[in-house]
């Protein structure tokens, strides 16, 4: 037309995790070929930090026999209050790869700055971008880099499209292994920590084809809470659930309200079976 030069397209919407872009859903397969995302739902378990080897042992033989496919565990703790405990650190990481070679089941674990990718991603299956990381962009290009799958959890004040748009920039630099984890959004409610929105499962599924796991203990801030939402989440479709357990969650450093004991994590373990089938999924 006269007086357009050029048109220049510009999208500010995600493309390579969409459905257009991938109409098959994606498995995403660990570096020890665990997969996540596909008929069996994942389940990711441990204590919210690291806080010595006596607990993490504890808790991952207990959680490794009871059926867990993941372990989890906070090395670096993103903690509202500088003085709370804010993990071991490096010593958490290593007690985490003793965790592996002695179980042979995946560790997960947090970064918090581009600085330590590298550091975590040596140690780690799968980095996990924290709630409050969420749109860290430096971060989200530094883990795009990284061959290690990423679990990247949804800010508490973010939209599905937003949680969309930081998991391209990871598969834009070069990562396409993100899981997608709903943890709970900030509402007017206080009866809970967070508010689970679990329309996002479906709503993530018909837009994307990357996994979405659902994490009850953020999302709900109370233990007697965790059951009904792990198995109201896989009802609706989640590809798995990561839930905190302490060998004595009372005495836990961090997030002790939210974590199961071991009774309540084989509790859970048994009832969440009949969803699973009902489904038409395994465990
Ligand atoms: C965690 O998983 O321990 C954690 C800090 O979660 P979130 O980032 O969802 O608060
Ligand atoms: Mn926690």
């Amino acid at each position: 037309m006269r007086g357009i030069e050029r048109i220049i397209l510009e999208s500010n919407t995600f493309k390579l995790v969409s459905r257009e872009y991938q109409n098959e859903s994606s498995v995403i397969k660990l570096n020890n070929g665990y997969k996540i995302g596909d008929k069996k739902i994942a389940v990711i378990a441990g204590p919210c930090a690291v806080e010595n080897k006596k607990q993490l042992f504890e808790c991952v033989e207990f959680v490794k026999n009871a059926g867990a496919s993941v372990i989890r565990g906070g090395a670096f703790k993103p903690r509202t209050s500088p003085y709370s405990f804010q993990g071991l650190e490096k010593k958490g990481l290593e007690l985490l790869a003793l965790v592996r070679e002695k179980t042979g089941l995946p560790v997960i674990t947090e970064v918090m700055c581009p600085e330590n990718v590298d550091l975590v991603a040596s140690y780690a299956d799968i980095l996990q971008i924290g709630t409050r990381n969420m749109q860290n962009y430096p971060l989200l290009k530094k883990v795009g880099k990284v061959n290690k799958p990423v679990l990247l959890k949804r800010g508490m004040s973010a939209t599905i499209e937003e949680l969309l748009l930081s998991a391209e920039y990871i598969v834009s630099n070069g990562n396409s292994r993100v899981i997608l984890c709903e943890r709970g959004i900030r509402t007017f409610e206080t009866m809970t920590r967070n508010t689970l929105d679990l329309s996002i499962i479906p709503i993530v599924k018909s837009l994307s084809h990357l996994p979405i796991v659902v994490d009850p203990s953020h999302a709900t801030g109370k233990r007697e809470l965790i059951e009904p939402m792990a198995k109201a989440a896989v009802a609706a479709g989640a590809d798995g659930i990561m839930v905190e357990v302490h060998p004595n969650p009372d005495d836990a450093l961090v997030d002790g309200k939210q974590s199961l004991g071991h009774a309540d994590f084989y509790k859970l373990m048994h009832g969440l079976i009949p969803v699973v089938r009902a489904v038409g999924r395994e465990i």
